[in-house]
């Protein structure tokens, strides 16, 4: 017979996947690229991984409050550049409060099924978004907040939809462009 321990309720998955990481296991879920694969679909960094399974409807809070602080890739956990990508609702609402690469985001535009189809695509740096409707400063943060664009920030959005990925013919600051 196997003995199976319940599953840990929703939110202290991050926690059991953090706790089990320190005492020496190893991180279902680390940061870097290619991503790890569950479900036939790539894992971001900042959803939590649990007993080999993938808890998609979820967030690490504590990857996702290192995300803000550290400027990290929400889906690789790898430090960003300067500038980096939102994604947005059509009503300016961002999708995770934290920043992507724009491989990343290509990648998430691509495979991510949680997305809604219309989107706001946003270039930005953390002068362009609020945490809990202030600007982003470089204290430690005890917990992650809601993240939002300014409103220049959002009058500078791109509509992109999910299933074209139309964010190859968007102007990309990160790639070094010509102004
Ligand atoms: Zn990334």
């Amino acid at each position: 017979m196997i003995s199976r321990s319940p599953a840990p309720p929703p939110s202290q998955v991050g926690k059991v996947q953090e706790a089990a990481t320190h005492a020496g296991g190893v991180d279902p879920c680390p940061a870097g690229w290619p991503r790890p694969r569950h479900d036939g679909l790539p894992v971001p960094w900042v959803t939590p991984v649990d007993r080999g399974c993938a808890h998609w409807a979820l967030l690490h809070g504590e990857r996702l409050r290192r995300c803000q602080e550290e400027w990290l890739c929400q889906v690789c956990g790898l430090p960003l550049p300067e500038r980096a990508y939102v994604l947005a609702d059509a009503d300016g609402e961002l999708t995770t409060s934290a920043a992507m690469h724009r491989r990343c985001t290509l990648l998430a535009l691509t495979v991510c099924p949680g997305l809604p189809p219309d989107l706001l695509l946003a270039a930005v740096s953390r002068d362009d978004l609020l945490g809990d409707g202030v600007p982003l400063d470089e204290r430690a943060l005890s917990t992650w907040k809601s993240w939002s664009l300014t409103p220049g920030a959002l009058a500078a959005t791109t509509t992109v939809r999910a299933d074209t990925v139309a964010i190859s013919t968007a102007p990309d600051p990160t790639d070094g462009g010509s102004d």
